[in-house]
């Protein structure tokens, strides 16, 4: 079947290389990541951050109260250590990894990186990888400060009303789920039960999600759900709760670190039982 987005990854899988099509856009802060995307051809799990640094241009893309990053990027660390561990060939992408100085300052930058982060994504997918997106979700949101949004406005927690209850949660896009995604998405809920593990280390499960995906539209489930090695995007904890009970990233990490070598042994028995 004719497919151009197959077609053009295939070119790039060939020479190794991603050129964007440039309009008036300066890309001299872009990098050339041929290097990367060879290793990216033989990577068995994709571990990606999704967001952008604190530091860095914010585009309501930084997550969790402006610092997501700071949590997700020692637990994607961690979570790659266990992977190696266990003989998969495990790499971490960044969004800023994508810029010659790893910086996002403006908003061509920006586009740029986020353009090519997607790229890295589509070859990921052709390479059958599984990927792996790790966040932190927002804790409890009072209703006067969630706009109109009717589908929360009755959220509730211990007898309070709130406009958001966030927690652990699996998050597919319906766009986009092959055979692996929905087979890896059910073990990891209901054969392994790591949403539960991570419940028992204190944090909440977003409630009406401890037995079920949460579909919604993301844009890198969308690319990444299409892979034949799985993807899945995991909500670890309410980023809040997990401070209030652990202080800070590294503590939360030691305290989800049985959880992770559960995950990890899940992604392992997953990749090692590919057909
Ligand atoms: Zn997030």
């Amino acid at each position: 079947m004719q497919n151009p987005l197959k077609n053009r990854i295939n070119l790039i899988l060939l020479t190794g290389t991603i050129v964007l099509s440039c309009g008036p856009t300066d890309l001299s802060n872009i990098k050339k990541i041929s290097v990367d995307l060879e290793r990216i051809k033989s990577t068995d799990v994709l571990l990606v951050s999704d967001h952008t640094l604190p530091q860095h241009l914010n585009l309501d893309t930084a997550g969790a109260n402006g610092e997501e990053r700071i949590f997700i990027d020692p637990t994607l660390e961690r979570l790659r250590e266990k992977l190696l561990s266990r003989g998969l060939n495990a790499y971490i992408l960044n969004v800023e990894d994508l810029t010659v100085d790893g910086e996002i300052t403006d908003e061509d930058t920006f586009e740029a990186a986020y353009a090519l982060y997607d790229e890295v994504l589509n070859v990921a997918v052709m390479a059958q990888a599984t990927i792996v997106a790790i966040h932190y979700d927002a804790d409890l949101i009072p209703a006067e400060n969630y706009g109109k949004n009717a589908a929360y406005a009755s959220a509730e927690e211990d007898g309070e009303e709130y406009g958001y209850v966030g927690g652990i949660q699996l998050i597919l896009d319906e766009r986009s789920t092959s055979e692996a995604t929905l087979r890896l998405a059910n073990q990891i809920i209901h054969q392994d039960k790591i949403l539960d593990q991570l419940h028992e280390v204190g944090f909440r499960i977003r409630p009406g999600y401890d037995g079920k995906v949460r579909f919604q539209a993301n844009q890198t489930m969308n690319i990444s759900g299409h892979s034949a090695g799985g993807s899945f995007l995991l909500e670890i904890a309410p980023q809040d709760q997990a401070v209030r009970l652990y202080g800070t990233p590294n503590n939360i990490v030691r305290a989800i670190d049985g959880p992770l070598s559960s995950l990890a042994d899940t992604i392992n028995y997953f990749r090692k039982n590919l057909m």
